[in-house]
């Protein structure tokens, strides 16, 4: 595995790699990678001649009140990972090559940034689309891994893939979860025992009332209601962000029935914001 820190070589590299005709498969990552990192790595792996993986936590997708400095750095074991993979090349950029004094330039998706979890918070999708494009003309893979679990970020980034012409492949793959259904992330790790318990009844909810829409014994609103019951009849989830009903392209709340539906949730775990969602192909 080659291991590049400077844009300009990873870039001279892949290059090298498309001009003999090779594809090339991109997972970007924050790291403190889990199995739902590994599971795009092995999906890139099946896919392309060439898999190259980045660890970046950028900054710009956190807000002030976020938790960029305490977001989890494990950076050997990630390596280590990586290498245990076969990633062929770890793209694994300094915060001063990314954005350089008087950086200025950012990528706004537009209303798409707004919904869901952009009304909690403002600028992230912002953050990530500026950080995707750059790292999208940096590697310019064929094909790019992103995981449902991030729903919103898989749809902002298919609109700028689509708006900007970038010719790349936007490969969503399933999410990887805990034996008890909670979603793998980075963040579980901020999680108490108790906490860690409490957060279960996210997926729970979720697949309980997309259970209950796919077998029509409720509407979009009811299953709004049951989710919202069930995560206030855990007191350890401290706060509410969203639990509804959406279009999956407009990220929409919708209240009928129409074809395909996204139910989502974001909740607080004390400190710790979780997100998690399900997808309903009718
Ligand atoms: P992150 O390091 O959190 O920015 O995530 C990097 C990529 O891994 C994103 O495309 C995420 O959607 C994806 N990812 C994170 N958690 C999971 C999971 N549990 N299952 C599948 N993909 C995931």
């Amino acid at each position: 595995m080659e291991i590049i820190r400077i844009p300009r070589i990873a870039l001279d590299t892949c290059r090298k790699h498309l001009l003999k005709g090779r594809s090339i498969g991109f997972v970007p990552t924050m790291g403190a990678l889990h199995e739902g990192h590994l599971s795009l790595i092995r999906r890139s792996r099946s896919e392309n001649d060439i898999t190259a993986g980045s660890i970046f936590v950028n900054p710009m997708q956190f807000g002030p009140s976020e938790d960029f400095d305490k977001y989890p750095r494990d950076i050997e074991n990630d390596i280590r990972k990586m290498r245990d993979e076969e990633v062929d090349i770890l793209f694994m950029p300094d915060r001063s090559v990314i954005y350089p004094e008087r950086f200025s330039t950012y990528i706004n998706i537009g209303e798409l940034s707004g919904k869901l979890c952009g009304r909690f918070r403002p600028g992230h999708f912002t953050g990530v689309a500026t950080i995707v494009s750059k790292l999208f003309n940096i590697i310019n893979p064929t094909r790019a891994y992103f995981g449902q679990k991030d729903f919103q970020q898989t749809v902002t980034i298919k609109k700028m893939v689509k708006d900007l012409n970038f010719n790349i492949d936007v490969v969503v793959c399933p999410t990887v979860r805990e034996p008890d259904g909670l979603a793998m992330s980075s963040r579980n790790t901020y999680l108490n025992e108790e906490q860690r318990k409490a957060a279960s009844v996210i997926f729970k909810c979720l697949t309980k009332a997309s259970d209950m829409i796919k077998s029509g014994i409720i509407n979009p609103e009811q299953a709004k209601e049951l989710m919202l019951k069930a995560i206030s009849e855990e007191a350890l989830i401290t706060d509410t962000d969203y639990a509804s009903v959406y279009d999956p392209e407009t990220l929409d709340e919708i209240t009928e029935m129409s074809g395909d539906v996204l139910l989502a949730v974001a909740v607080q775990v004390g400190t710790t914001r979780l997100i998690d969602n399900v997808l309903i192909n009718m």
